[in-house]
């Protein structure tokens, strides 16, 4: 299928983008590896009357640390961030999560701001953006403002993006010391959307309890779901299976919207979350550092 008629402006820098958005409101949209939008209008389910490329701003692709947080502009390329030696050095988190996105010809042009502006619940990087406390970086022809990712979600496809604003950097504060981090997910064929996923980090105290724990899955509600249920009841506990199972069962019965569809029943996809929550805490915690 074809788009619907519609105008292409390739912006040169943040400022001209944001010029455009402005000027163009509601009918604009942002192209960025288009590998979301293109489809949805390719089966006019986006028709924006104006698009708004910002693949030639180069200076929204980087990852960088950067004074005790990880920096990543927001052009740059899933295939990209899985390769930055910063992000490496971050967490495995962020790494095992970009490589399942798509294939790699996807993440070669997917990119991070272009998965979390898009919203989908079944996004991997929206669910690590929850676990590592991101903050978002908006700009707009009035300003720049930060939200933080717990703030950004709001619904299938939504966020709290203002019309006109521009997502251009993600903050991700460096994990604490004696934490170790994973991410795991099921999908019915690799590079296929999960069934369910989970992002987790496990910091441990000097008496090697639990002192903080993080966890956050996509694809089993309307949007990437922290549990925070799941961490306080991990708080204070010893490393293990008894530990991993009580955060299992509280993930289990925090997952009460999980989507019903050809791919997977809702009871599987909770199923699927308390197993692949064991995993994950098992695995961070195995990689403390
Ligand atoms: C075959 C296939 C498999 C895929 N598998 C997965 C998968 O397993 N996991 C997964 O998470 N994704 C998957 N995707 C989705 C893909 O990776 C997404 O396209 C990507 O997450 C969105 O990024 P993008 O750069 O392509 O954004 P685009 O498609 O260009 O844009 C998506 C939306 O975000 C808006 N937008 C983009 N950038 C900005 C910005 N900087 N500021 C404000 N708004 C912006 C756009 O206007 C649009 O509304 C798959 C896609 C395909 C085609």
């Amino acid at each position: 299928m074809k788009p619907a008629p519609f105008r292409y402006v390739a912006a040169q820098s943040v400022e001209e983008a944001v010029s455009l958005l402005a000027e163009h409101g509601d009918e604009a949209r942002v192209l960025a590896g288009g590998q979301s939008l293109v489809p949805l209008m390719n089966m006019r389910l986006a028709r924006p009357a104006v698009l708004v490329d910002i693949n030639p701003v180069e200076a929204l692709a980087y990852v960088q640390a950067n004074n005790g947080h990880l920096a990543i502009g927001a052009m740059t390329r899933d295939a990209a961030l899985e390769r930055a030696s910063a992000a490496v050095a971050h967490s495995n988190l962020l790494i095992e999560a970009a490589r399942c996105v798509g294939h790699p010809a996807i993440r070669n042009r997917s990119t991070v701001g272009g998965s979390i502006a898009h919203a989908d619940p079944a996004a991997e990087l929206s669910a690590v953006m929850l676990a590592l406390d991101a903050q978002f970086v908006l700009q707009s022809k009035a300003g720049s403002r930060t939200v933080a990712a717990a703030d950004f979600f709001q619904g299938y496809l939504q966020t709290s993006m203002a019309e006109g604003e521009l997502l251009t950097a993600i903050q991700l504060p460096q994990l604490a010391p004696n934490s170790g981090s994973a991410f795991v997910e099921y999908a019915r064929r690799e590079g296929d959307y999960a069934l369910a996923g989970v992002a987790a980090v496990v910091t441990l105290a000097a008496n090697g309890s639990i002192a903080d724990a993080r966890l956050a899955l996509c694809s089993v509600g309307p949007t990437a779901l922290r549990v925070s249920s799941a961490e306080v009841a991990l708080r204070g506990q010893q490393p293990g299976a008894e530990a991993w199972a009580s955060a299992a069962a509280a993930v289990k019965a925090a997952v009460t919207e999980a989507p019903s569809d050809i791919h997977g029943s809702a009871s599987y996809r909770r199923h699927l979350a308390g197993v692949l929550t064991e995993r994950a805490l098992a695995l961070a915690a195995s990689r403390l550092k």
